[in-house]
C-alpha cells in the first residue's frame, strides 16, 4: 500500500481535549493553540477507552510499516489534512560491539525519516494538524534539525515557513532549510534568542509558532517513537532508553506514549526507566535533577559539539523532570571529548555513523555502566536522532599520485607505523 490515506476509516482520532501540563485545565480540541494560560505546553487527550474497542495490537501488526499506522493514537481528523514525505517505522538495530555485558544493546535509528532526522515525526503532524486548521504561515526556532523538517512539510503543504537558527548551526541544516523553500535567518544568539524573535514577531508577522512544546502536536509525533519501540519489543518494552535530550519532546513523548499504553492494557510490567542524556557544555535538566528541583534554571555560556541538545532553557524541564522521577530513570551528563569517541567506537565497530547527540547515548551508556547505575545485564536501547551525514567529519586526505609507482605495502597502516 502506498500511503495509509486511501485507507483511513472515517473516524481515525479519538482525541477528546487538550489539557494543560501543569494545571490539568481543559482545552478544546478543534482549533489551534499555542501554550496554555498558565504558560505551559498542552498535551492531547483521547478516548482511549474507545480507542481500545477498535483497535488492538493484533490488527496493527496488518498495517503498513509507517507512523500513520498509530493514527488512532494521533491527532489528525481529516485523511485530507495529512502531509506526509513517507515516514517509515525505523529499524531497531541490535549492535552486539556495544554490549558491557549479557544485556542487549539496540540503537533506534532514526535517521532513517524524512529530512534524515526524527524531527520528521514531530513536524509532520504539526504542518498536518496546521493544514487541517487552515493556518499558511509557519515559524519557528531551530539548531538545524527542525528547521529542515518544517521547510520540508511546509513547502509539500504549499505553506510559507520562517526559520531562526543560531548563526554557528552546522552549514548543512541552514542550506536544506534554504533549499526547501523556508525564509531562514542565522541570529547572533542561541536558540532561546530566536525562540524569542519568533515571539516577538507574531503580531507582525501573523505567523503561526511551532516551536518546541510551544504547540501541542509536534509532541504526538514523536510519540510514535514510544509506539513503535513498545510494538518492536512485542508489548514489551526495553529496561533503559538512553535519549539526547534538549526540548525534551521525544522523552516527553514517549512517555506519554507508554502511559496511554498501560492504561489501554497493550503493555504490561516495569516502564523502562528513562535517562536524559545532555552535553556537559549544556545540561539543565542533569542539574536540576541531581538537584531533586522541579524546574530547571537556564544554563548559561551552552556549548557542545551536539548541536541538537544544546538548549539552554526548556518550557518542558518539569515534564522531562517528572518522566525521570516517574521511571526511577535519571539524567547524565557527558563530554565532547567522549561524544566523539563514542561517535568513532560505533562507526567502526557497528557501521553505523551517528550524528553526535546519538553518539552522546552511547558514551552515557558506558558511563552508567561503569558507575552501576545501569547493569550491564539491562536490556539498552540508544537514540540515534539523525544523520551523522549531516555533521562535520573530521577530515581525511590522504591522496595517491597514479603517475608514480605505488607501494602497496605502504597502504597498510601497520607497514607505516613499522
Ligand atoms: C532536536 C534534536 C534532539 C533533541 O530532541 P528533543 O526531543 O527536542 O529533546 C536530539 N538530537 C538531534 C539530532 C536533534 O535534532
Amino acid at each position: 500500500m502506498p500511503l495509509a490515506e486511501s485507507c483511513f476509516p472515517e473516524r481515525p482520532t479519538f482525541v477528546t481535549h487538550l489539557e494543560c501540563s501543569l494545571t490539568g485545565e481543559r482545552y478544546e480540541a478543534d482549533r489551534p493553540h499555542g501554550l496554555s494560560r498558565a504558560g505551559k505546553p498542552l498535551l492531547v487527550r483521547y478516548d482511549l477507552e474507545q480507542l481500545g474497542r477498535s483497535l488492538s495490537p493484533t490488527e496493527l501488526a496488518s498495517r503498513s510499516p509507517d507512523l500513520w499506522r498509530y493514527r488512532e493514537f494521533l491527532p489528525v481528523r481529516r485523511t485530507q489534512s495529512i502531509v506526509s514525505l513517507g515516514e517509515v517505522v525505523t529499524p531497531l538495530i541490535a549492535a552486539p560491539g556495544l554490549r558491557t555485558g549479557s544485556g542487549d544493546v539496540f540503537i533506534k535509528d532514526e535517521s532513517r525519516l524524512p529530512t534524515g532526522s526524527f524531527k520528521a515525526r514531530g513536524l509532520c503532524l504539526a504542518v498536518s494538524m496546521a493544514r487541517e486548521f487552515g493556518l499558511r504561515r509557519l515559524a519557528l526556532p531551530t539548531n538545524g534539525n527542525a528547521g529542515a523538517a518544517m521547510a520540508a512539510y511546509a513547502a509539500r503543504a504549499g505553506m510559507e515557513a520562517f526559520v531562526f537558527c543560531p548563526e554557528d548551526t552546522p552549514e548543512v541544516n541552514v542550506r536544506e532549510i534554504a533549499a526547501q523553500g523556508a525564509h531562514v535567518w542565522r541570529v547572533n544568539g542561541l536558540i532561546t534568542d530566536c525562540g524569542k524573535i519568533v515571539a516577538a514577531g507574531r503580531e507582525a508577522m501573523n505567523w503561526f509558532d511551532c516551536s518546541t512544546l510551544k504547540e501541542p502536536y509536534r509532541i504526538e509525533g514523536k510519540k510514535t517513537m514510544g509506539l513503535e519501540l513498545a510494538e518492536q519489543f512485542g508489548w514489551r518494552l526495553p529496561d533503559v532508553i538512553f535519549y539526547p535530550t534538549g526540548g525534551g519532546t521525544g522523552l516527553i513523548g514517549m512517555w506519554k506514549a507508554f502511559e496511554e499504553l498501560q492504561t489501554l492494557g497493550w503493555i504490561s510490567g516495569p516502564l523502562p526507566r528513562m535517562v536524559a542524556v545532555q552535553a556537559s557544555g549544556c545540561a539543565p535538566i542533569v542539574r536540576a535533577w541531581e538537584s531533586g528541583a522541579e524546574f530547571a534554571e537556564p544554563w548559561p555560556n551552552a556549548h557542545t559539539v551536539a548541536s541538537g541538545i544544546r538548549v539552554p532553557a526548556a518550557v518542558g524541564d518539569f515534564l522531562m523532570l517528572r518522566a525521570l522521577r516517574k521511571s526511577d530513570g535519571f539524567g547524565i551528563a557527558v563530554d565532547d571529548a567522549d561524544i566523539l569517541q563514542a561517535r568513532d567506537d560505533v562507526a567502526r565497530r557497528e557501521g553505523l555513523l551517528l550524528c553526535p547527540e546519538g553518539a552522546a547515548t552511547y558514551a552515557a551508556y558506558r558511563a552508567a555502566c561503569r558507575d552501576g547505575r545501569v547493569r550491564s545485564s539491562d536490556v539498552a536501547v540508544l537514540f540515534n536522532c539523525a544523520s551523522g551525514l549531516k555533521y562535520e567529519l573530521p577530515p581525511a586526505t590522504r591522496a595517491l599520485d597514479r603517475t608514480q609507482p605505488i607501494r602497496f605495502e605502504d597502504l597498510l597502516p601497520e607497514t607505516r607505523n613499522a
